[in-house]
This record gives structure tokens, C-alpha cells and sequence, in this order.
């Protein structure tokens, strides 16, 4: 849940006082009512904001609505302290800035990183962060990969003030103003098929501050969002050494190459000069994850309208936890979710039955409420083939009479998508299933396990597995979703899964976003880079980009 951000800062407040209200017009001081009144107003619902009663659906929150199990809550009350953060840096900073504005990098390591090695010039904001326990990664003591880097400024960027946020006196550019802080953005210049490359660009950002004839001192500020309840410690904001297309490059080392983030770290060190410490990568991955999170519900939505949907799980860990990466996949979108294994989360993301199109899915008992279901023939398949090469004739036999009739009727359901049938296949091999049904009915009480099993799993599925003979035009496997699956299973293996249920979210969401640009043919990368740059500025998510037909 966002909030909006403050209008008056820190800064602000301690510059206003009954004297200098006393002092002010009319106007000034109704619209300075106004803004207290907002601004107030939006405080109130900070300090009484739970998951409880946010604006919030429960199929988003659902399976993270336990916040007493955030290992790192603590954090929250931390980042809640983060203009009062930002105002003391910038004191220190001042000094620094002096004639020639220098600054350093104010990107802060976590302090694991921060206390053993001088990668990064320590800033009051990074003090401020620092008491969180153990994290995972590189430990003190531990070599330190780089050192205090210096990139060559390419451009500066001023922001000023528009206007004395106490009387709203306009500013112009004859007004006296002050430089007061910077920082340096590292943004990429992507090439194309024409012109390829990619290009670092380092921007210097200069803030501000105007004094008005008031009295007041007005800053500038980089827009840092409010902390978010169901996201604690993860910040988002305008501040950031890592500029949003290289957040997006970030993203895509780690979900599309499967790179962990000391190879991240490696590969923009040795390829691009940029010298990040892990803890900055880690942040950059989940900052992009909480800018993305308004997209979650477009994505379950987008599900419920799919007329053919494919699901499917894999084995997922997360700590010391096992629990499932679940896949669902249409023909325009796909939408992961790592949760136990349970019909909850069906529930949850079917939206209880809401789901009216075709459902593709394994004998999982969770999906037999489903009216429109398919079974995936590959499964019947192999099953078949693994019964012919048991020891025992009656498994053999069974197998075999298994696999040529699935064999037969796939080719008739091929045939019949190039060429529809008059009569449905249903009743062309009548003969043949009520034959088949009865072989089944005999082998239910075979001794032989396997033998059992199939003819179980047939018997019970029946309807749902013959349901395709009168729609051909339906798919016989899921290998949509095992394909979409497949990656992420490497991964898994490469990164032993996610640490914490706030990593498994957006490791989630992030791959939905991927995976769903990618089946509408789009570069989920540049849309991701538009996300951020958009949610860092404090708009509203991009829409996700639109199917190419
Ligand atoms: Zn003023």
C-alpha cells in the first residue's frame, strides 16, 4: 500500500512558526491551511494504516498477510524516519558541497558491507540504515571488491524550487538560489538494431533552495515515496545512484540470464566500469519489484479473463521452506506465484470459481472444482509407455492398449482441427471408448500398482480427459506452462530460491512481468525502466504494453 508523499518537509516545518504565520496574507495563510490540512490528513492514515483495512484486495495480499513473520519488520519503523534521513544528509552534505559540488556516490551498501569495506563513501543516510542483523551475502572481514569509485560527471541536472511553499510567492529565475545537495544517477543509453551499444551516462543532479522575502527558505527535493506496508524497507526514489534503465539491465541479469548477484556485480564491473556493491544490486532488484507492484493486480485480472488457461507448479524454496512456484499461463499473459500447495491459492487467484475459461492442469485433486478442465495427454502418455516396459504382461498389455488408443485419437484430433468432422469425435469413437472404459473398470483391480493407479486416474478424470474429442481446437498438453516453468526451475537451482516472503513477491512479480512482456512480443526491459522512472517520479504504473496480433 502507497502512500502519498508529504507536501512540507522536514526543513520546512522547522522553519515555520506561529511569528511567521502571524506575518502572512490572507491567501497565504489559507492555502498554507490547506496543505497543513492535507498533509495531515495523510499522516493520520500512515499511523493507522494495516493490511487490515487498506484499499487493498485479499487476493493480492493473500498468502503475505501474516506481517508479524517479516523477519526484517523493524525496518519499517526505520524507513519510516527517512526524510528526517534525507535532511540530515544533506546538512552534512552542504559542507561538502562548497565551490565545486562535489559529491560522492550516496547509494548506501547495507551495513554488513558498509562497516568492512571503503566501497562507498559512508553518508548520514547510511548510518541511519544501519542496524539491521546479519544478511545474506558477503560477510566483515570478507575481501572488499572495490573501492570508493569516481565516474566522470557527463551532465548536470538543476532542480528548482517553483515556488515558497509558505506563501506562495513564484520563484523566477532572478531569485536568489543555493545549490544544496547533489547526487549522480547512472543511466544507459540502450542501442538499437541500427545503431547498437550501450552507452553509461552519468547525471549530476543539483538541489536547490530559494529564500523568499518571507523568510521562508524553500528546497528542491528528490521525490522519495513513502515507506509502503506490505513492501517494509524497500524504498523507492528519485535518489538513486542506480538510474532506472540500469535497474532494468540489473533485473534482466538476474531473471532473464540467471546471473547471482555477485555475477551481476562482476559483469557491470568488468564490462560497463560501474563498480556496485551486492547489497546495491540486491536493493535496485526489489526497488523494481515495489515500483511494480500496482501491476500485480492488472496481471490476476488479466487471468481471469484468459479463455484457455495453463497451469502448472514446481518445487520452490524459500529459506529453509519448501513451497511452490505455481505458473499460470494464457496466450497473453502469465502470472507466477510462489505459495504452499494448496487450493487457498487457487481460490485466491481463480477468484473462487470467477475463472470461466478452459483450465489446463495436472490430476491435482484443487482443480476438479473447475467445470472447464483439460488434462494433459503427455502425462497419460508416458504413464502408458512406462506400464510396456514393466516385467508383467497385464501392465504390458494395458500400457499398450492405453497408448494406441490416445494415439489413434490424437491423430483424429489433429485431423479434425484441419478438417472438422461432422459428427463430433465423441461419437465417432463411441465404440472405441466404451471398450476402452471397460478395460479400465477391469484393470482398477489389478495388483500391479502403476496399473492401478492409471486406470484409476482415467476412471476418475474420465470426462475431463475425453472432453477434447468435442473440442479439438483445445490443446492435449500443458506444455505452455512446463515451458514457462522450465526456466525458473534452472534458476531455482542456480539460487537456491528466495529468502524471505517479500523476495518470493517480487521474484514473482518480476517474472510475470517478464514473461508476460515477452508473450506480447515486447521488451519487458524498456517497459520495466518506464515503470520505475514513472513510480520514482510518484506517477501511476504504465499500463502493461498491449498484445502484438
Ligand atoms: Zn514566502
Amino acid at each position: 500500500m502507497d502512500f502519498k508523499p508529504l507536501k512540507l518537509s522536514d526543513h520546512d516545518l522547522r522553519q515555520i512558526d506561529e511569528e511567521k504565520i502571524n506575518k502572512l496574507s490572507k491567501t497565504a495563510v489559507k492555502n498554507l491551511s490547506i496543505t497543513l490540512l492535507n498533509d495531515l490528513k495523510e499522516a493520520r492514515e500512515r499511523l493507522n494504516q494495516n493490511s487490515k483495512n487498506s484499499s487493498i484486495p485479499p487476493s493480492s495480499e493473500a498468502p503475505w498477510d501474516k506481517a508479524s513473520k517479516y523477519e526484517d519488520a523493524e525496518e519499517d519503523s526505520q524507513s519510516l524516519n527517512d526524510i528526517e534521513a534525507l535532511d540530515k544528509a544533506i546538512h552534512a552534505d552542504k559542507q561538502a558541497l562548497g565551490s565545486d559540488c562535489h559529491v560522492e556516490e550516496i547509494d548506501t551498501p547495507p551495513p554488513s558491507e558498509a562497516s568492512s569495506e571503503p566501497e562507498t563513501k559512508a553518508t548520514p543516510v547510511a548510518t541511519q540504515e544501519g542496524s539491521t542483523p546479519r544478511k545474506p551475502g558477503k560477510q566483515p572481514g570478507a575481501q572488499g571488491f572495490g573501492r570508493e569509485q569516481k565516474i566522470t560527471v557527463h551532465q548536470h541536472e538543476p532542480h528548482y524550487p517553483d515556488q515558497c511553499v509558505l506563501c506562495d510567492n513564484v520563484f523566477n529565475s532572478n531569485h536568489s538560489r543555493v545549490a544544496y545537495t547533489a547526487f549522480d544517477t547512472l543511466t544507459l543509453k540502450w542501442g538499437d538494431l541500427s545503431q547498437p551499444g550501450i552507452v553509461v551516462v552519468n547525471t549530476r543532479h543539483i538541489y536547490y533552495e530559494s529564500p523568499c522575502p518571507c523568510g521562508h527558505v524553500t528546497q528542491a527535493a528528490p521525490l522519495r515515496q513513502p515507506p509502503d506496508s506490505l513492501l517494509p524497507g524497500v524504498e523507492l526514489s528519485q535518489w538513486r545512484l542506480i538510474g532506472s534503465s540500469l535497474a532494468a539491465l540489473i533485473v534482466c541479469l538476474s531473471f532473464r540470464m540467471r546471473l547471482s548477484r555477485p555475477r551481476i556485480r562482476e559483469f557491470l564491473h568488468d564490462w560497463l566500469g560501474i563498480t556496485l556493491s551486492v547489497g546495491s544490486i540486491n536493493k535496485a532488484i526489489h526497488e523494481s519489484g515495489r515500483a511494480a507492484m500496482p501491476l500485480e493486480n492488472e496481471l490476476l485480472e488479466e487471468v481471469l479473463k484468459s479463455e484457455l488457461l495453463h497451469v502448472d507448479e514446481t518445487p520452490w524454496q524459500q529459506k529453509g521452506d519448501l513451497l511452490w512456484l505455481w505458473a499460470f499461463i494464457s496466450s497473453s499473459v502469465a502470472v507466477f506465484w510462489i505459495s504452499s500447495r494448496s487450493g487457498d491459492l487457487i481460490n485466491r487467484i481463480l477468484a473462487n470459481n470467477a475463472y470461466k475459461g478452459w483450465l489446463m492442469s495436472d490430476g491435482y485433486r484443487v482443480y476438479r472444482q473447475f467445470l472447464k478442465r483439460l488434462r494433459c495427454w503427455a502425462h497419460l502418455v508416458r504413464k502408458a509407455r512406462g506400464l510396456i516396459e514393466a516385467y508383467d504382461k497385464e501392465p504390458q498389455a494395458f500400457g499398450k492398449e492405453t497408448l494406441d488408443f490416445l494415439n489413434t485419437l490424437i491423430a483424429a484430433i489433429k485431423n479434425a482441427r484441419e478438417t472438422p468432422p461432422d459428427k463430433p469425435l465423441s461419437e465417432l469413437y463411441k465404440d472405441q471408448l466404451v471398450t476402452y472404459r471397460q478395460t479400465c473398470e477391469q484393470m482398477k483391480f489389478s495388483t500391479h500398482q502403476k496399473t492401478h493407479a492409471l486406470a484409476v486416474e482415467m476412471l476418475n478424470d474420465w470426462d475431463v480427459i475425453f472432453t477434447v474429442l468435442d473440442h479439438p481446437h483445445l490443446p492435449l498438453t500443458n506444455n505452455e506452462a512446463e515451458r514457462a516453468l522450465r526456466h525458473w526451475v534452472i534458476l531455482r537451482r542456480i539460487s537456491y530460491g528466495t529468502r524471505t516472503e517479500q523476495g518470493s513477491r517480487i521474484f514473482a512479480l518480476l517474472a510475470s512481468i517478464t514473461e508476460t512482456c515477452r508473450i506480447r512480443q515486447q521488451c519487458p526491459w524498456r517497459y520495466l525502466e518506464s515503470v520505475i522512472d514513472n513510480r520514482r517520479a510518484g506517477f501511476l504504473v504504465p499500463p502493461l504494453p498491449v498484445v502484438i496480433s
